[in-house]
Order: structure tokens, then sequence, then C-alpha cells
């Protein structure tokens, strides 16, 4: 019976997302799709309707366990780390050409998982995965050691010196819910593009696509026990990973705290570890910007998937003299945005992920009214049913205030005036983190300056949000540890080695 209502309510979805989501999801261990070994499954929810998507395995540490037997295995005895680059490439761009090929059904069951628009996930999501599959699939031809002239000084000896990058290893490989099918192509791809072999755990609130991404892996013909994904919670399947001894390497994105904790869990066994974490990015907007773009630009990177963005513009600073301007054209875009389920195509802004993360975000609007903060637009729930929650822009929020302070993940702004560019640098500074930032000016000079000054992984000017494989990604502060994408995410997963031979 349950299930028959299930597909009424989803009753518009393709027949390819209808057939995925009317079974019970599996891990993937050792080539196999397998039950949890508790046989535990918990469920996916339509932040849009509240209704049940599927069922999916709970993973513990039992099966992280199996896991990372299977993916040891096939990193020291299977071929993958010892394969002809040009063959692992071969694997990487069919893998790639296969996401291509199902981009309509993977946006559209990413955004039954998710809440974002289809559209959104057709125009953004999908070709960014594939964009990074293709990019690091081209990496694994070019992964390059030196020769180095050594001067050790024993008479009559000469000496031929070389270092080789390696694969680290097992790689554990934790990703949030925001983009969950990027967010796995930006893990897998570069670890698998240097022979590692992967554990990957999804976030139990967006676990579809990577189970969809990893079939098309398998599909690809990437052998068995390369990747292995285990979909469960973060307290037992994903600390089973961080824990576990023959993972060498963690990469995690999330949020800063749970970074901390398993960076801290991580060195006890001196793992090597990624963390790309929380931001509280700045965009400024001089009095001399094109108001034409920064109006919604600066709209964009505060709502741009509803909030739920690491590098989201949270805190604006515009020039006292375009001020109202700016806050008031804002308010209108905010204002004037159609709230409503990700397949509708009236739809311009759709749910938050979770209630959780509803009910938090709206805690957050609360706070900010009552530490005195005023609400220019928005400021509450959209609806009765889904997780909807109005685009909102807040004035008087000062640099004390919780919602300056802290990582709301959500569609709230906090608007700030300033009257010279001096300082801005050290406003935009005022945070513990250091993802991201944007300048909107014509001054390229003040670009300049800005961009040298703020201390941020990126630095956009006249733009926000756009990111490239080639370029690194990650944070200053407490916004992470080391950066992922471009040559740096091969280093992420490689070990240097120095050889000296006495010839
Ligand atoms: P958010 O607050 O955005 O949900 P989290 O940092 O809690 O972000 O979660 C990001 C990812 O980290 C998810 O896959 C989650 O399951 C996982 N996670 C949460 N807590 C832990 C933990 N203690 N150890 C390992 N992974 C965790």
């Amino acid at each position: 019976m349950a299930q028959a209502a299930l597909v009424q309510e989803f009753s518009d979805l393709s027949p390819a997302v209808t057939k995925f989501i009317s079974r019970t999801q599996k891990l993937y261990i050792d080539g196999k799709w397998v039950d949890a070994a508790s046989g535990k499954t918990f469920d996916t929810i339509d932040p849009a309707t509240e209704q049940v998507i599927c069922k999916v395995a709970a993973g513990e540490a039992e099966d992280v366990d199996r896991a990372a037997r299977a993916a040891s295995r096939a990193f020291y005895d299977s071929d993958w780390s010892r394969m002809i680059p040009a063959v692992r490439e071969a694997l990487l761009l069919k893998w790639a050409d296969l996401v291509e090929a199902h981009a309509a059904e993977l946006a559209e069951l990413e955004s039954l998982d998710n809440g974002k628009l289809v559209m959104y996930a057709q125009m953004v999501d999908v070709p960014a995965a594939v964009n990074l599959i293709r990019y690091y699939a081209g990496w694994t031809t070019k992964i390059q050691g030196s020769t180095t002239n050594v001067s050790i000084g024993i008479p009559n000896t000469e000496f031929h010196a070389f270092t080789l990058r390696q694969p680290v290893g097992v790689v554990g490989q934790i990703i949030p819910w925001n983009f969950p099918l990027v967010m796995a192509a930006l893990k897998l791809a570069p670890a698998l593009a240097c022979g590692c072999t992967s554990i990957l755990k999804p976030a139990e609130q967006t676990p579809l696509t990577a189970i969809r991404l990893v079939e098309l892996a398998e599909q690809a013909g990437i052998p068995a026990g390369v990747i292995n994904l285990v979909t469960g919670f973060g307290q037992t399947a994903g600390a089973a990973i961080v824990e576990h001894p023959l993972v060498k390497k963690i990469a995690f994105t999330g949020s800063t705290p749970v970074g901390k904790h398993i960076g801290k869990v991580a060195m006890d066994s001196l793992k090597r570890v990624s963390l790309e974490l929380g931001g509280k990015s700045p965009v400024v907007i001089a009095a001399d910007a094109d108001l034409n773009e920064a109006i919604p630009g600066a709209a964009n990177a505060i709502f741009f998937n509803h909030g739920q963005v690491c590098v989201a513009g949270t805190r604006l600073f515009v020039d006292e003299k375009i001020y109202d301007d700016v806050v008031g054209g804002m308010a209108e875009i905010a204002k004037s945005m159609q709230l409503g389920g990700g397949r509708n195509p009236a739809s311009q802004m759709g749910p938050l992920v979770s209630k959780e993360q509803h009910d938090r975000v709206l805690g957050y609007i609360e706070k900010g009214v009552s530490e005195g903060g005023e609400v220019v637009v928005g400021g509450g729930r959209h609806g009765d049913k889904g997780y909807f929650v109005q685009p909102t822009i807040f004035k008087g929020c000062g640099p004390q205030s919780t919602l300056y302070r802290e990582e709301i993940f959500g569609p709230v702004l906090v608007a700030n005036k300033f009257s010279t560019a001096d300082d801005l640098a050290a406003q935009a500074n005022d945070t513990e983190y250091g993802l991201a930032a944007s300048v909107w000016t014509r001054d390229l000079s003040l670009a300049h300056r800005l961009a040298k000054r703020i201390e941020a992984g990126t630095v956009w000017v006249n733009c926000h949000h756009l990111i490239d494989a080639a370029l690194p990604f990650g944070g200053f502060k407490q916004s992470g540890m080391g950066r992922e994408q471009g040559h740096e995410g091969i280093e992420l997963y490689t070990e240097m080695k120095s050889v000296l031979m006495k010839i």
C-alpha cells in the first residue's frame, strides 16, 4: 500500500527515476551490491513534499571494515594502481561519457533527493561532475616526479636521484548533501586518477545520485574494489571510515565542527587529511560597480542552491552611496522569487534539504530578529508543506551579531555598508572563515588590492560561484586544510618518494 502511495506522489517522474527509487538501495562493496550487515536501512526524504523516496542501506562499522579490506585488496593485489595510466584514463573517460549520457536522469534524481531545481542540476551539477571526471582522467598520464642533482660528497662516487609521485592507498571520502553528485565526482575522480582506491560515504540526507554514479562506474568497467560505497550516518559509517587502520587518507567536505573532529581522530594514526569546511563569504560592491551585474550577482551569491553553499555570499558590504539601491534591488529579486518543487519549471528556488536544516535556518532568522536585526525581505517559512524558507535579507546585524559570525547555510543575507574602501579588507576578513569572496568594481586597482588582501581560498571579481576543475579550491583559516581541484588535487592523493641510487 505504501508503495502505491509513493508512486502516485512521484507520478511525474521519468521511468528511469521511478524504476531506480522503486527498490531498496544497497551498499557497493568489492564489486557487489549488498545489504548492510545489520540489515538496517534508513529513509531518504523528498524535501519538497516530505515524502519518503526510498529506503537506503545503513552501513556501519562492519560494512566499512569489509569495504576497507576490499579497497586494500584492490589497491595492493589488483592492477588498479599499477595499471597503464592510459588505460585508467580510458576507463575514467568512459565513465564520464556514461554520466553525461544519463544527465537528465541524474538531474532529476538530484532534485528529488536534495530539493534543488532540476534545471540547475542539469545546467550546473551534472556538467560539473562530468568535467571533473574528464579533467582528472587527463591527469592519469601526467603524474610525474623529477630528477635532482644531489651534492653528497663521497669521493669517486656518483648518484642518480629522482622522485616518484605514488598513490597514497585506500582513501576514505566523506561528502555533504548540498552538491551530492559533484562532491562524489570531486572526491572519486582525482583519487582514482592517481591509482588510489576509495570508500565513499555520501550524506545520509542525499545518497541517491552517488549510488547511481557508482552504478555507472561499474558499467564503465572500473574494477571491483576500486570504489566502495557505504551509505549511512556520520556517527557510525563516517566515524568507522575515519578510524579504520587500512584507510591512509581522509578527504572530507562538510561542517567545520565535524571537520575539526575528523582531523583530530585522523591524527591519531597520522592519516593524511584534507578538509573543505564552512564559510562566511563577503561580497563587496564598490560605488563604481556595474549595478546591472552586481545586484543580480549578489542575489545569486546568496540565494543560489538556496544558500546551501559553502561559498555562499552571506555578508554583503556595499558602498554607502549605492547601499539603498543595491539592497532595494536585491530585495525586489528576493520578493519575486517563486518557491516550489524542483521539477516545476516555474520554480526559482526549491526547499532546504531537510527538516533539521529548515528548523536551523528559521532558528537563525529568529535569533537575528531577537538581536535587533531588521528584516528587509523574507524572514519566514514558505507554505506549510516541504522545507521551504523565504529568501531573507537582514539589515543592522553588526559584526558581533550571530548572523554576521555564524555559518547559516540557508538563504539569509546580512547587508552592511561602508564609507571608505580603506578598511574593507579588514572587514571582509573579520571572520574565522576564509573560503571565498567576491568583489564587484570597475576599478582594477581596487580589485587587485582586495584580491591580495582578502584571506580566502578563492576571490572572484565581478562574478561569484564560478568554479573550474583546473582551479585549486579550498579554505584559509577555519574553512579547511588543503586544496582540491587542479594539480593540487593530485597532490592530495599521492605521496612523494625520493629515490637515491649510488651508481
Ligand atoms: P552538515 O551539518 O552540513 O550535515 P556534516 O559535517 O554534519 O554537515 O556532514 C557532512 C558529512 O560528514 C556527512 O556525510 C555526514 O554523515 C558526515 N559526518 C557527520 N559526522 C561525522 C563523524 N563524526 N565522523 C565522520 N563523518 C561524519
